[in-house]
């Protein structure tokens, strides 16, 4: 591990026959200093998890630099209200750091409740906030009153943690919401958490259940809304695709909500079937189970000729997966397998030890496993490892791109869904395309700059 920051070997590790190297991973921790961490700060953490409720307002409470982190880079669908793709700053200049921003903050909140009516704003507290003291909350809590609508503050300054705490301050705001209805009888039903319908997935999700007769009341918070969340409440299960950004909220809506929940992943037909059976058998019901079967048997019969003809394109290629969370790698590694694809370096932003353990227990020996990554350290393995391609996000593209490699995005810049069984036939294809494109044989010939 020469070239690695002392600091950062805890977070790296090889898996040998007796398991991972050292005392295993050192992960769920915040990022070292000046290590240059491949993560977002808390603001998007929050922001990535709230962004797609789609009739809510978000007012970032800071200099305009905060909030170019908009639905350009972090899109979401939607079935109906658009006013989440646009974003409202307090644009916090140098005069405001001197004598605060609350009136500034104040008068956004006014006029958007002037012009627009709306039921729901989220502000989110950035950097310069956290230093400047502006009590965010107060007038969050003045203006609620005021206008009979919710303004939640999102106490998110960028330096206070990790991305994940910007997703537990996003949790905590989605709280806030739904606990003020939580006295609903209970209905046959559930809410599906973890998914931002980036490319249409929720809407694969809720066709899905909707086939095998399962009732979905909420969706967080991929195509959700003010009024949908409301009904949360009142499920008899929650399923969590994301588990890095919502498992916390499922662990409070458990405690507070009396809602179990389970851990879910539509990545993959190995993933996917026995995600939908898992949610038939945690609901107890029988019915749906033999649905679940029957229906995911029909749809991977129809894709296997389809994955068995791009295998041979593929067996043998390396590749390296840096993501979000420790349940999306899990279902790479998985599909990889699937298809031939040997996984030999791996990471995550946010993945928890747990996943870690699956995770080393299902790659091959001399896998790099390693948590919290920064661009130099993804470099130097994907080059000792010469792997064929990244899986990755908006972050790591350029990465692979100037290393000469091939890339897939599996995050927020992706515009066809990657979950379900037609996530399958888009996956396949666009790794097919990505490794096999004829570029890279000019990249890896003399004098390219591949792996130079
Ligand atoms: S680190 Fe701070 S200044 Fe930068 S985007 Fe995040 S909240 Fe804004």
């Amino acid at each position: 591990m020469d070239k690695i920051l002392e600091e950062r070997k805890q977070s790296i590790v090889l898996k040998n026959e007796l398991g991972c190297s050292g005392s295993g991973i050192n992960c769920d921790s915040d990022s070292v200093s000046g290590a240059i961490s491949q993560r977002a700060c808390v603001y998007c953490g929050a922001r990535v998890v709230l962004n797609p409720i789609t009739d809510a307002f978000h007012i970032v409470h800071g200099p305009i630099g905060c909030a170019s982190y908009t639905w350009d880079i972090r899109g979401s669908l939607t079935s109906d209200d658009d006013v989440f793709r646009t974003s409202f700053s307090t644009d916090l200049r140098e005069k405001d750091v001197i004598f605060g921003g609350e009136k500034k903050l104040e008068a956004a909140i006014e006029e958007i409740a002037n012009k627009y009516h709306p039921k729901l704003i989220f502000v989110y507290a950035t950097c310069i906030v956290g230093v400047i003291g502006d009590d965010v909350e107060a007038i969050c809590k003045k203006m609620s009153d005021k206008y009979n609508m919710h303004v939640i503050a999102v106490k998110s300054p960028g330096f206070s943690g990790n991305k994940a705490t910007g997703y537990r301050m996003a949790c905590d705001a989605i709280m806030q919401v739904i606990s003020q209805y939580k006295d609903q009888p209970k209905v046959n039903g559930i809410n599906i958490l973890g998914d931002f319908n980036l490319a249409g997935e929720m809407w694969i999700i809720k066709s899905y259940m909707e086939k095998i007769g399962i009732n979905v009341l909420s969706t967080f918070t991929g195509d959700s809304n003010f009024e949908s969340m409301k009904k949360a409440s009142s499920a008899t299960l929650n399923i969590v695709q994301c588990a890095g950004s919502s498992t916390y909220l499922a662990n409070r809506m458990q405690e507070e909500m009396g809602i179990p929940f389970i851990k879910v992943s539509f990545f993959g037909v190995e993933d996917t079937t026995a995600s939908l059976i898992k949610v038939a058998e945690a609901l107890g019901d029988n019915e749906a189970r033999e649905k679940a079967i029957n229906f995911c048997k029909k749809e991977s019969d129809k894709i296997e000729g389809f994955i068995n003809q791009y295998k041979k394109n593929l067996t043998g290629k390396k590749a390296a997966i840096y993501v979000g969370g420790g349940f999306k790698a899990i279902s790479l590694i998985r599909q990889f397998k699937a298809l031939g694809i040997e996984t030999a370096v791996v990471g995550t932003q946010t993945g928890k030890k747990d996943e870690y353990e699956v995770i080393e227990s299902i790659v091959e020996k001399d896998t790099v496993i390693l948590d919290d990554a920064n661009p130099a350290e993804l470099e130097k393995y994907m080059k000792e490892k010469n792997v064929d391609i990244l899986v990755g996000g908006v972050k790591e593209r350029p990465l692979a791109y100037k290393l000469g490699i091939a890339f897939c995005d599996h995050n927020h810049e992706r515009k066809h869904p990657l979950a379900g069984f037609d996530g399958v036939v888009n996956f396949v294809t666009e790794i097919n395309g990505s490794i096999n494109h004829p570029v890279w044989k000019y990249t890896r010939g003399k004098g390219a700059c591949h792996y130079e």
